[in-house]
């Protein structure tokens, strides 16, 4: 069996194994002291012990990769001017994807009404957190300490000092080339380590997804069925519909094969609900698999997985629509503007992290004049959904930087079209302009 395959196997696997424990435990259908057992040792154990392993050793990856690879790509690219076109293209897609997903979220959400008719009584506690203000999320993006940076992984601050020193590398002729050969040998060895990562990913996938199930009851979704399935229909949508059209219209490309290429990254994001955990894995497919030139990748995926979040932006869509329907609270027209802005941005503030997406709800909820515990509604279906909308924040960066690689030239094709990725081998620098 290839690696998707084993990947998908430890899913399904996983998501049966989760199911089962999650009726047995509890149904009372074994001695209590064997069912304890099971949840103690199986379940919050062992596979809680590995799942928390493999999410941290991806983690792990994550500094290293982005500071190396996004160095060399900006050594390579050699001037200023397209570093910034390239930056100025790629925030440009990613503001315009964001604000369609959001789009899409409203009008779903409105045309299906999936609150009218909630039984409010079903609220739970909830606290309500503040977000962080726009000020200090800008002023956050300059590093003042690159150490610390990398240190608190603080991903935009590294992607500005990466961005700064692979300047300077390129305009440092002889000792500029010295130092950019070194890290260009450090890239591959990164890949590498990648590479090994994710042969044990199969396991990783099965100890969470398994964990994930046997706590979690399928039945949760069936109270919130409205809400949950028009959530996900938006995602579909933006996912399958907009992402398609896009990458047709801009880049004459297959959409199907795009997500054939896709599908290792979103694998890992549906199973981790991390689109900061799993950006070495998107990284390394949009390079390898899609073709996208080590000097686009290394820039926009990172980017994208910090501040594009399309699949965190329907979930503020829907929501928000959601919250006011249940608590008989008209959105005027206004109000929809409003939704759009403001999720915007909190798409953009949002942490790449399980759950963050929900926290940051509160700041849409509260410029629409919502109340805010009506998060406690949604809570329960949440983590289901994360996996869902980290799968398509992830799509997205992999769309912006396609688009972004192919109007560069910087696209490789015939990469793109092979059939067998596996076979296709790594590429850690760059593939060249088609
Ligand atoms: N889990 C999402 C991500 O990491 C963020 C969120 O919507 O909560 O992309």
């Amino acid at each position: 069996m290839n690696l998707t395959q084993r990947i998908v196997g430890a899913m399904v696997l996983g998501l049966a194994v989760g199911a089962f424990l999650n009726v047995v435990i509890p149904a009372g259908l074994l001695p209590q002291a064997f069912s304890e057992g099971l949840s103690f040792y199986l379940v919050d154990g062992l596979f809680d012990t590995i799942g928390q392993i493999f999410v941290r050793s991806l983690k792990l990856m994550v500094v290293p990769l982005v500071f190396v690879s996004l160095l060399c790509g900006t050594a390579s690219l050699g001037s200023d001017a397209k570093m910034g076109r390239l930056a100025g293209k790629s925030i440009g897609l990613y503001m315009f994807t964001t604000g369609l997903a959001i789009s899409t979220a409203l009008i779903i959400a409105t045309l299906v009404q999936p609150g009218v008719g909630i039984d409010l009584a079903v609220a739970s506690e909830f606290t309500v957190k503040d977000a962080p203000s726009l000020k200090t999320t800008i002023i956050n993006i300059f590093p003042s300490n690159p150490v610390a940076a990398m240190a608190e992984g603080q991903i935009l601050q590294v992607i500005v000092f990466a961005i700064l020193m692979g300047i300077a590398i390129a305009n440092g002729g002889e000792t500029g080339q010295r130092i950019a050969s070194f890290f260009d040998d450090l890239n591959s060895i990164i890949m590498k380590m990648v590479m090994l990562l994710m042969q044990l990913a199969p396991i990783g996938i099965f100890c969470l997804i398994a964990k994930l199930f046997a706590g979690l009851g399928i039945g949760v979704i069936v109270s919130l069925a409205a809400y949950f399935f028009a959530m996900v229909a938006a995602l579909m949508l933006h996912c399958l519909g907009t992402y398609s059209l896009l990458l047709r219209a801009l880049t004459g490309l297959s959409p199907l094969r795009f997500f054939a290429n896709m599908r290792e990254p979103m694998a890992f994001a549906f199973s981790t609900a991390s689109s900061g955990a799993t950006m070495p894995v998107t990284l390394r497919a949009v390079k390898n698999n899609v073709g996208v030139d080590n000097s686009v990748a290394s820039f926009t995926v990172p980017l994208g997985a910090t501040v594009n979040m399309d699949g965190t932006a329907i979930l503020q869509g829907v929501a928000t629509v959601f919250i006011a329907q249940a608590y008989n609270i008209d959105l005027g027209v206004e109000a929809y503007l409003m939704v759009i802005l403001t999720a915007t941005l909190a798409s953009i503030g949002t942490a790449a992290v399980p759950g963050v997406g929900l926290v940051m709800l509160v700041m849409v909820l509260n410029q629409v004049g919502l109340p805010a515990e009506g998060i406690s509604l949604i809570i329960g279906v949440d983590r289901l959904l994360d996996m869902c909308r980290t799968a398509v924040n992830v799509a997205g960066d992999g769309v912006v930087s396609t688009i972004v690689a192919h109007s560069e030239g910087l696209h490789d094709r015939d990469r793109f079209h092979r059939e067998n990725v596996e076979e296709a081998g790594e590429t850690a620098g760059s593939v060249g302009p088609n």
